[in-house]
């Protein structure tokens, strides 16, 4: 009989590319920033403030209610959350979204994930502008759908004829834009996104998807009343960042209701817990005091982004809840400035940009810490 002791012994033995695994996921390692235990942990641009203890006592309740049906599957299309979604949307855009225009799912990675299942797949193609999101690659690659790697401009904005002209000569199925872009911050214009749909009908036509996950830190409005008249246009979302709830796991689209009805196709059957619907229900409730937070959170921001230059940094601009800045020596300069940050006890990101770091806006004691960490760091520099 075999003991665990066989079985861990295993382990060292046979690995990943041993299995009889599909080809494009040899050698490959999984997403994920380095979620290590310090003391200041500005990595993964998540909202510092915890929920406030109302919304803790609501979402009690609205749970403890859900697990008295628990025995029964959850409402599989979520129509309440839906309801209450396009309600927020409605009162924060100011154009009218219904239910029938949103679909959820649990992180706006999974509805990305059912629009690639949907629109991309074996023998079609995505483009991203890089450097940008790097999960849209690795859905594209999980669901077999060819990744092109799109242009960027010195100062890492969109360079719209580029862009333009790597659409029409790659006709892709799906075109991301991603505004504000992570982990540079920028936002993209309104206008530079209907030239790119415009371009990408002409190709193909395909769909183009905006990744709105940081709009509500943004300076400029959002995107969504684009989708007018747009049946190819998404505009995805997510409660990760402003809504301070990673942990809930809940993301959403805005769309044409033919989208919606597209993704039902390859959604699996009760994605979205019951106990899911209700605390996201419950924080949706809560919206104007976790909104609030983001108010708090864009003032830091802009004080970062203040003190980093007046320290001597290059600061990218940024509409989001992070900042890029630099510069170092290339990708070693930027990994050994990480690590020099973090032996102070802050964790920040390197996104693998030559030269560049990403900081995520926490409370005013974690930027300060950050901040003292960063001096110091160029006064090294400069020694
Ligand atoms: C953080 C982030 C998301 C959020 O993903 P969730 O699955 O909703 O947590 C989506 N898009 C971008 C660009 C992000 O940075």
């Amino acid at each position: 009989m075999e003991g665990p002791r066989e079985q861990v012994t295993q382990r060292k033995t046979i690995g990943i590319d041993d299995l009889p695994i599909r080809d494009e996921l040899k050698g490959k390692s999984p997403y994920g920033a380095p979620q290590l235990d310090v003391p200041v942990q500005l990595n993964t641009n998540e909202n510092p403030y915890p929920l406030p203890e109302p919304l803790v006592a609501r979402i009690a309740e609205r749970v403890a209610e859900a697990a008295r049906g628990l025995n029964r599957y959850p409402d599989r299309d979520a129509v309440e959350l839906r309801t209450e979604l396009a309600r927020y949307l409605t009162r924060t855009t100011g154009h009218p979204v219904a239910r029938e225009n949103v679909w959820a799912a649990n992180g706006s990675n999974e509805v990305l994930q059912q629009l690639l299942q949907a629109f991309g797949g074996p023998g079609r193609t995505a483009i991203g502008f890089e450097p940008s999101y790097s999960m849209h690659a690795l859905i594209a690659r999980g669901t077999g759908t060819g990744w092109i790697s799109g242009p960027r401009d010195e100062d890492f904005r969109l360079d719209l004829a580029a862009a333009e002209q790597a659409i029409a000569e790659n006709a892709p199925d799906v075109v991301f834009v991603t505004s504000p872009n992570n982990p540079t911050g920028t936002a993209v214009e309104a206008e530079t996104v209907v030239a790119l749909y415009d371009a990408a009908q002409a190709a193909k036509p395909s769909l183009v998807v905006v990744d709105e996950a940081y709009v509500e830190f943004s300076h400029r409005a959002s995107l969504l009343p684009l989708v007018e008249g747009r049946p190819n246009l998404v505009i995805s979302r997510t409660m990760s960042k402003a809504f301070g709830a990673a942990g809930l796991r809940l993301g959403y689209l805005a769309a044409h209701p033919a989208v919606v009805d597209a993704v039902q196709l390859v959604r699996l059957p009760y994605h979205l817990s019951a106990v899911t619907q209700a605390t996201a229900l419950a924080a949706l409730e809560h919206t104007d005091t976790l909104l609030g937070y983001v108010e708090q959170l864009k003032a830091e921001r802009d004080r970062l982004v203040a003190e980093l230059r007046a320290i001597g940094y290059e600061v990218t601009e940024s509409d989001a809840n992070f900042v890029q800045f630099g510069r170092f020596d290339g990708a070693e300069g930027s990994h050994a400035a990480w690590r020099k940050i973090l032996d102070r006890g802050v964790l920040v990101r390197d996104n693998g940009v030559p030269g560049r770091l990403r900081v995520t806006a926490g409370t005013p004691e974690e930027n300060d810490a950050f901040l003292d960490a960063v001096r110091e760091l160029k006064k090294e520099q400069n020694a």
